[in-house]
């Protein structure tokens, strides 16, 4: 349902999963910088002293804390003023809540798989952050997405520059898209050199500041790996007509080369409000006080190809889209295990590639029926990787 304001302006409604995160934060950032839209859910997994100061500032309707007891402190502090929903029952529901015209999905990993499903499924359009869910479950959110007739709308910024190319353009006349990465913090370094990485060292990304997860997935490019896959999907690409390109200063988000040969990039800083300010307000552009790109202050724009033999997580993707079927959803539950356990210190950098090779080659590959499906995959391949590592 669209309101309208009384500048006559639509007043869009959206709820935010993973509002206390990195894409939370800077999606609630421009919300209170417009005045067309309106925040009626948020959802948090465990920080509910910042869940409690969004609250306080966008007056949203419900909330779900995914974290049951901590759900239960929060509902005692804040009182009547919001429903206070907890788990992950919480977090569908808030997906689907009625009034809701757009659900940004910015949880980070395949939790966030039943709540995009909820949203599709009561109507909502989808701004989309939460990568791993279309790495998964793909095939089945665009078939909803398509029977549902509801607008899935990228925020990852490569995918976002490739949405934002192909305005006005037929999608049948690319010939591929290329992605641009920034190589991460050990671009250039080989693979012998990985065995004394600390946890520190791959958390700094060179070009943003993001989520714990994401910035070790950009480290190890398994980041670029789940991109491949999620723009496979998003834009009905096969594997061969997706190439992967580093740009160390991340000024060109990605391009497309259409079947006349022409390329046409999106630039700018590196800044994520850009590409979540596009998907909240599509098909309108808005001014922001973003800082803007000056080319003259750029010394250099600079491309090299990616160092798969000692970054291998990229090529195990790659792989993993060929084969499809189940094997994108081992390929991201292994990454999920691996990066969860060295960012607790448990576990070498280098390793991470070695446990997603281990639980892919030992997978038999089965198409995906339904959710419960990519979820028993989930279940199988933690099961196998915890009796070995
Ligand atoms: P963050 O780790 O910063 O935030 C994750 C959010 O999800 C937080 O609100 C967190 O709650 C919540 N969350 C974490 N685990 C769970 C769980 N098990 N159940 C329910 N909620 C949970 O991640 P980012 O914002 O960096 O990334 C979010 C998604 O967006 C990822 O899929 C990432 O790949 C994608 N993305 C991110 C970009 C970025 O610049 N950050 C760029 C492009 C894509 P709490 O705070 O309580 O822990
Ligand atoms: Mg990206």
């Amino acid at each position: 349902m669209i309101i309208i304001t009384r500048w006559g302006e639509s007043m869009k409604r959206i709820a935010i999963l993973g509002s206390t995160g990195s894409i939370g934060c800077q999606t609630l950032d421009i919300v209170m910088r417009n005045d067309d839209i309106q925040v009626m859910g948020l959802t948090a997994h465990t920080n509910i002293d910042l869940l409690e100061q969004q609250i306080h500032a966008v007056h949203p309707k419900v909330v779900a804390v995914m974290d049951k007891d901590k759900a239960a402190i929060l509902k005692n502090r804040v009182g009547n003023q919001v429903q206070v929903l907890a788990g992950l029952d919480g977090l569908i529901e808030v997906a689907a809540f009625e009034g809701v015209d757009l659900v940004v999905t910015a949880v980070v990993g395949m939790i966030g798989i039943q709540p995009t499903v909820s949203a599709i499924k009561a109507g909502k359009d989808i701004a989309l952050a939460n990568k791993e869910a279309l790495v998964t479950a793909g095939e089945l959110i665009m078939n909803l997405v398509e029977q549902y007739q509801v607008q899935l709308l990228p925020v990852d910024s490569e995918h976002s520059a490739i949405f934002q190319c192909l305005n006005g353009e037929n999608s049948r006349q690319i010939n591929k898209v290329i992605l641009t990465g920034s190589g991460g913090p050990f671009r250039g370094m080989k693979e012998r050199d990985f065995s004394n990485i600390t946890v520190e060292q791959a958390l700094k990304h060179p070009t943003y500041s993001m989520g714990k997860k994401i910035s070790i997935d950009s480290a190890t490019l398994m980041n670029k790996g789940l991109e491949v896959i999620e723009a496979s999907w998003l834009f009905h690409l096969k594997p061969s007509e997706i190439d992967v390109i580093i740009h160390p200063q991340s000024i060109i988000h990605s391009m497309i080369e259409f079947i006349d040969g022409s390329v046409m990039a999106q630039m700018g800083l590196p800044n994520m409000k850009v590409p979540i300010q596009y998907a909240l307000f599509y098909p309108d552009r808005k001014p922001n006080s973003c800082k803007r790109l000056n080319l003259a202050e750029m010394s250099q724009l600079t491309f090299e190809e990616p160092d798969v033999t000692s970054f291998r997580c990229l090529q195990l993707a790659y792989h993993a889209l060929e084969i499809g079927g189940t094997l994108p959803t081992v390929l991201n539950a292994a990454n999920e295990y691996a990066v969860s356990k060295f960012l607790k210190q448990q576990l070498d950098f280098k390793n991470i590639p070695k446990i997603i090779e281990y639980a892919m080659e030992r997978h038999k590959v089965t198409p995906i029926t339904d959710v419960q499906n990519v979820l028993d995959t989930e279940k199988w391949t933690y099961e196998l990787i915890e009796s070995r590592w």
